[in-house]
């Protein structure tokens, strides 16, 4: 999977339907929808009037928002939600949050100070033990290093000075490296935090499609 990371913002939202999962008749086999089926797949009976091996339970979603996330790296699609948009090639913005959740993103425009547009986002939380010893600055350096010349338009480069750069620099700044060394690069940073998040939103995602095109999916219970 190849992961492009820069470009600009989009305000498009989407709301993000609860993923259900329960076993109606056979242990083998998970019922994933939206809304429970009235006649259940494997066997044909009527699922409201039998009783269900495991009661509908919601599957969590892989996506956040930045209000509810401080102190996190926040990623997103540069076009459009992951939900509706997203594919393996899609490019992806980058953003991070201050300790009250609010969003700051550099694009071609320059830098945006806005959680409103990252409600649909992957979240990368950056543990307490990273930010032990920052946390009390963190917000003011954040705003401070935001405003430095280098994140004004005319020093954006598509694929070199961008959102990524952005952001990596500003933990960097915050000497965070010390204790995440991928910090230093953006492949490593990419391979060990970013990859493992958009792998299981983009699971999540072609399951919600899947349900949304057939009304429920049937899985095969893994054995544990
Ligand atoms: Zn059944």
């Amino acid at each position: 999977m190849t992961i492009e990371i820069g470009g600009g913002t989009d305000m498009e939202y989407d709301c993000i339907r609860k993923v259900k999962c329960f076993q109606h008749c056979d242990k083998n086999y998970n019922i994933l929808c939206f809304q429970l089926p009235f006649i259940c797949p494997l066997c044909r009976r009527n699922v409201s009037c039998s009783e269900s091996r495991i009661p509908p339970y919601s599957i969590p979603s892989p996506f956040g928002d930045a209000m509810s996330s401080p102190y996190s790296v926040l990623i997103k699609p540069t076009y459009g939600s992951f939900i509706r948009d997203y594919e393996n090639s899609s490019n992806l913005h980058i953003g991070i949050t201050d300790s009250k959740g609010v969003a700051y993103d550099y694009d071609e425009e320059g830098i945006h100070v806005n959680s409103l547009s990252w409600n649909q986002c992957v979240v990368i939380p950056l543990s307490k033990a990273l930010i032990a010893g920052v946390q009390d600055g963190w917000d003011n350096n954040l705003y401070q290093f935001s405003r430095n010349h280098r994140w004004s338009t005319d020093w954006y480069r598509d694929s070199s000075h961008n959102c990524f750069t952005f952001v990596l620099q500003f933990l960097h700044h915050m000497d965070i490296n010390r204790l995440m060394p991928c910090v230093a690069s953006r492949s490593e940073f990419c391979k060990e935090q970013i990859v493992p998040h958009t792998t299981r939103a983009a699971q999540f995602i072609g399951l919600y499609r899947q349900i949304e095109k057939e009304g429920f999916v049937i899985q095969v219970v893994k054995p544990s």
